[in-house]
């Protein structure tokens, strides 16, 4: 799932390559993807493309007149720019991955993909971003806030610290992913309990954040230059890597099921070398 730095590094390269250029037209080929019917997709053709930001996972494509196409990309979805598109038929509404394609004034444009049969990419086309339910409950940006912002949102919830790190609503911009490597980092357990952190635990947890998405929108924002395939994550230390060897510390990385996914850890690092135990796991067994 694209979290803060894979939709900062697509929304830089929209920057860099669409802003300027004029809508051609906006095809919808997945009717269910686009949520909003008013104003309709028609209203873009002949419009500048003028900003691409980001607001937590969210895309915004911004055209001139204040309208916007807010994206949240799910699990499966992502951006592909092309250059050129092979005809100028419009989409066919239906199969296939592509959901949505905006074609621009120089044959080039993009198109907002989803793999699999799981169809949960969310379009919105809106003249006010706070329209967007999800974009409404954002908790301040995971990278950009500071330490003060960050401790208090932190507490604001009781609760694990993944879950809590994760929850939109109190910081925005962090998944799965990055929150693995980010408790990996600041050496907390993924089950540490937010209101017992001491001030110095939420100062590591803090720099982690900082440190792990800025590298990562780097990361992200050098692969996009050079390659504009799928999405692709390289320098992770834990996410993902059940059973390989931490590169910290040599323990192996271990998964624990969490929420509706698992999370993956390093005991040596995180959890006083004790493994967690999986809930879900003996809750079935007993
Ligand atoms: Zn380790």
């Amino acid at each position: 799932m694209p979290e803060l730095p894979e939709v900062e590094a697509l929304a830089g390269y929209l920057r860099q390559r669409a802003v300027g250029r004029r809508v051609d037209r906006l095809e919808v080929a997945a009717i269910s993807a686009l949520k909003t019917y008013d104003p309709a997709p028609t209203e873009v053709a002949g419009r500048a493309v003028v900003d691409a930001r980001r607001h937590g996972k969210f895309l915004d494509v911004v055209f001139e007149g204040d309208l916007h196409l807010v994206v949240h990309l799910a699990r499966a979805g992502w951006l592909h720019y092309r250059e050129a598109f092979p005809s100028g038929t419009p989409l066919r509404p239906g199969k296939g991955p592509i959901a949505l394609r905006v074609r621009l004034d120089d044959g080039s444009g993009f198109d907002l993909t989803e793999a699999g049969t799981q169809k949960k990419l969310a379009a919105y086309l809106v003249t006010d971003v706070a329209a967007v339910p999800g974009v409404a409950k954002l908790g301040p940006d995971a990278l950009a806030s500071d330490l003060p912002t960050f401790a208090e949102r932190l507490r604001s919830r009781r609760g694990q610290v993944k879950g809590v790190l994760t929850d939109q609503a109190v910081l925005s911009g962090v998944g799965n992913a990055y929150s693995d490597e980010i408790l990996h980092a600041a050496k907390l357990s993924p089950f540490a309990i937010t209101d017992r952190l001491t001030d110095e635990q939420l100062a590591t947890l803090h720099a982690a954040t900082r440190q792990i998405l800025g590298d990562a929108v780097e990361r992200s924002v050098g692969q996009r230059a050079a390659e504009l395939k799928g999405e692709k994550r390289s320098g992770l230390k834990v996410h993902a890597r059940t059973g390989l060897p931490c590169p910290v510390c040599g323990d192996t990385v271990r998964e624990v099921s969490f929420a509706d996914s698992s999370l993956q850890y390093c005991p040596t690092c995180q959890t006083g070398g004790k493994p967690l135990a999986d809930r879900r796991l003996s809750r079935l067994v007993r």
